[in-house]
């Protein structure tokens, strides 16, 4: 079992002693079961990843000193996941999902369907936090208010395509499919974007609520230069399988899937 890996915001560096906040404390010496002398990887997106040994325990506190450093932190692609927030569970797991699947920035937006007008911040957090810690990444995504769509895309960073998972077809009006044909296929609607080379390139996907989007919303967002729609198949997913599916076809035509 490797040795478990935690977060920490505190400088990462040879020797130093960290005091662990309450509630890691908590983690570390109850859920870890690790006492002094016992090895953990602390890390984060500025320092990389350290072996560090328990040097104090006690009730709600808990010190380790750090050893040696293990890895150098490796930026995540420069991908935000704009997404419309559905039932609790699903919400948590694409919060979890989009972690693991290296999101930079995990941004709630509310449609015109959207059942969710708000997320629990402080809840996403902590799911993204702990989903860092097992994916191995060095970065917990930023998870941002929720957000309405329009205000989400006021003043965007036209170098950052968004991806916008369009589940009807070319007719605004039309239900699934439309008459006038679908939107590309994303790996070939991401073929002319230049891949991210560790992070200088930005990208971004948008994926509807459970009740799609409205004529207006695809009209609006068609209309719009930096927007990409794209088909995700012949089969409409649920919301939070289209996350999955296109984020992970995102990473292996675009992102870092591509590295070896
Ligand atoms: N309009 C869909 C329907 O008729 O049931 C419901 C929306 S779907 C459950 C949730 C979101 O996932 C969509 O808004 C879209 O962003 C994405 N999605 C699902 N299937 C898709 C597909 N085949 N192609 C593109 N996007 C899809």
């Amino acid at each position: 079992m490797p040795e478990p890996r935690l977060l920490i915001d505190q400088d990462l560096h040879a020797g130093a002693e960290i005091a662990l906040d309450e509630a890691q404390a908590r983690h570390v010496g109850t859920v870890l079961r690790l006492d002094v002398g016992g090895h953990l990887r602390p890390f984060n997106a500025r320092d990389g990843e350290w072996r560090a040994r328990v040097t104090v325990r006690e009730k709600r506190a808990m010190r380790v000193v750090l050893e040696a450093q293990l890895r150098q932190a490796q930026p995540s692609p420069d991908l935000d996941l704009l997404f419309a927030p559905v039932k609790r569970h699903a919400t948590d797991l694409i919060v979890e999902k989009a972690t693991e699947l290296g999101a930079r920035r995990i941004k709630p937006v509310v449609t015109r369907r959207t059942i969710a007008e708000t997320v629990r911040v402080d809840r996403l957090e902590s799911i993204a936090r702990e989903a860092a810690e097992q994916t191995e990444r060095f970065d917990a995504p930023e998870i941002f208010e929720a957000t309405p769509l329009p205000k989400a895309l006021d003043g965007w960073d036209a170098s950052r395509p968004l991806i916008y998972a369009d589940e009807a077809g070319d007719e605004a009006d039309k239900a699934w499919g439309g008459a006038a044909g679908r939107a590309r296929p994303i790996a070939e609607a991401l073929q002319p974007l230049s891949p991210s080379l560790k992070g200088e390139e930005k990208l971004a996907l948008l994926i509807g609520p459970e009740g799609g989007f409205t004529p207006e919303e695809r009209r609006m967002l068609r209309a719009l230069p930096y927007v990409v729609p794209v088909s995700l198949g012949p089969r409409i997913l649920r919301a939070e399988t289209a996350v999955i599916a296109a984020l992970s076809v995102i990473q292996s035509v675009w992102g870092d899937w591509r590295e070896a």
